[in-house]
């Protein structure tokens, strides 16, 4: 969801005649998108902005802005931890990235341009400075020389929805369809950072497939805190269908789209409706990506998550019924306090009985304000070193066992280009995600579905030969 955020605001640079740069020595504006998940996203994001302070030295104008959850949760405060410091822009503004950044950015090139006696553009200091200030007045608090803006925006769901025009040919991209979560989950920050569930009209969604299709785009991956809860404030149920399923059947119905993924859906809401959608839209992939957190009901209760292992197990089991090459990934958080070792045997059991092609399994840890980090009963770091592994052990099995099954196997898969570990090979996913590694020619191959022969595993990557045709 960050990810997708971030080229919503390079696309707004890119617009107004800016260029991206991978190389933070060159940029004039270093931002930095930032997520509140955990601590040590947080320091992370600190540390890398407090070092990039150094390219102020030789080019003073640079502006340095942090934008996301921590930029909403923490506002004001982060001027005091990063004193060179400009920007702080929270998760409903977006849009308004660029006025900030450009604004400050023009003073200062001004000013610069002043002391050695030039011009930039046509547009004076005092225009302009009046202008920006028209343009952003009730939704800056100007901090010293820094400015804020985490206030809510009514409709700021609808802005994310550009993609920056890239010069090679793109397999597949994220769209955004809602934004925010009504769940209050104890360990969660989300509900603080992204504010209510509110989603985007159809039409938009659809028109924004329809341009991603045009430019080659043959794989959408639909995004929402809890995607399967798209537009149920907005939006009525039509035949006993959800408007998730609505708009799952107006986006299949796009020519030229090829695959549609969606994440993360939750088991609330989680429907016959949907389970039912994968028997008629052969557009969605054979994947879906369904957080379980826990398989202990009494964890479950102390997380807030408003359901019970079995209701969980059942969506699972449906959903397999529905599609039975479905390959299921999940999350997992291990060490949740008060975890018993008999609600993580009960983690580990639901992990061997649904076989998971995959888990990413996190190591509680506390997050600032919120309700779990204050919990009696937060366990030593050994007891969530110690589960963390067993569960990766667990895991690491069944995913070796489940990819070692696909060898010998013809896959269709998207090409995304050359591979990141290995730039002469070419990597792709199969429908159901997993990884595949292949030779071919990027320039052809980049974008296009191939049936690719596979050969070879080593766990987590499959490696095969394209059959291409003619
Ligand atoms: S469902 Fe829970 S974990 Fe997911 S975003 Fe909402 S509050 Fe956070």
């Amino acid at each position: 969801m960050n990810e997708r955020d971030s080229e919503q605001v390079a696309r707004t640079f890119v617009e107004e005649g800016y260029t991206l740069t991978p190389e933070e020595g060159e940029a004039d504006a270093i931002l930095i998108n930032t997520c509140s998940v955990r601590d040590q996203a947080e320091q992370k994001a600190l540390g890398k902005m407090g070092m990039m302070g150094k390219y102020r030295d030789a080019r003073p104008h640079v502006v340095y802005g942090f934008m996301g959850c921590m930029a909403q949760s923490r506002g004001e405060e982060l001027f005091e931890r990063v004193p060179h410091l400009d920007v702080v822009v929270g998760t409903q503004k977006y849009h308004r990235v660029f006025e900030y950044v450009d604004r400050i950015l023009r003073k200062r090139l001004e000013e610069r341009m002043d002391e050695v006696g030039g011009e930039i553009g046509t547009v004076s200091v005092e225009e302009e400075m009046d202008r920006s200030s028209q343009r952003v007045k009730s939704h800056v608090k100007v901090v010293s020389e820094g400015m804020v803006d985490v206030a809510e925006e009514e409709g700021s769901q609808n802005t994310i929805k550009d993609h920056v025009p890239r010069p090679e040919q793109r397999a597949t991209a994220f769209v955004s369809i809602m934004q925010g979560c009504n769940m209050r989950c104890s360990f969660c920050i989300v509900p603080d950072t992204r504010g209510k569930e509110r989603g985007r009209p159809m039409s938009a969604v659809v028109d924004e497939v329809k341009g991603l299709v045009d430019a080659g785009v043959k794989e959408v991956t639909l995004l929402g805190q809890i995607v399967n809860l798209y537009g149920r404030t907005e939006f009525e149920k039509v035949d006993g269908k959800s408007p998730f399923v609505q708009l799952l059947e107006a986006v299949h119905a796009v020519e030229g789209l090829q695959r549609i993924r969606f994440t993360s859906p939750h088991p609330i809401g989680y429907r016959d409706d949907l389970v039912e959608a994968f028997t008629y839209l052969p557009k969605l992939c054979s994947h879906i990506h369904f957080p379980m957190q826990s398989g202990s009901d009494r964890i479950l209760k102390a997380m807030r998550r408003p359901y019970r292992n079995e209701k969980f197990i059942a969506i699972c089991e449906k959903m397999k019924a529905a599609r039975p090459d479905l390959a299921i990934t999940t999350d997992i958080i291990v060490g949740f306090p008060t975890e018993t070792e008999e609600d993580f045997q009960a983690t580990v059991d639901c992990v061997r009985r649904l076989e998971f092609d995959n888990s990413f399994i996190f190591r509680y840890s506390k997050r600032k304000d919120t309700p779990a980090a204050e919990m009696e009963g937060q366990l030593p770091e050994r007891v969530k070193e110690e589960r963390n592994q067993e569960l990766l052990r667990v895991q690491g099995e069944l995913t070796t066992r489940k990819n070692a099954a696909l060898i010998g196997t013809r896959q269709e898969v998207l090409c995304e280009g050359p591979s990141k570990t290995n730039k002469a090979r070419l990597s792709g996913r199969t429908g159901q995600n997993k990884i595949v590694i292949f030779d071919g020619d990027a320039e052809r191959m980049t974008g296009e579905i191939f049936a690719v022969d596979v050969e070879d595993s080593t766990g987590y990557t499959l490696y095969g030969t394209a059959v291409v045709r003619g």
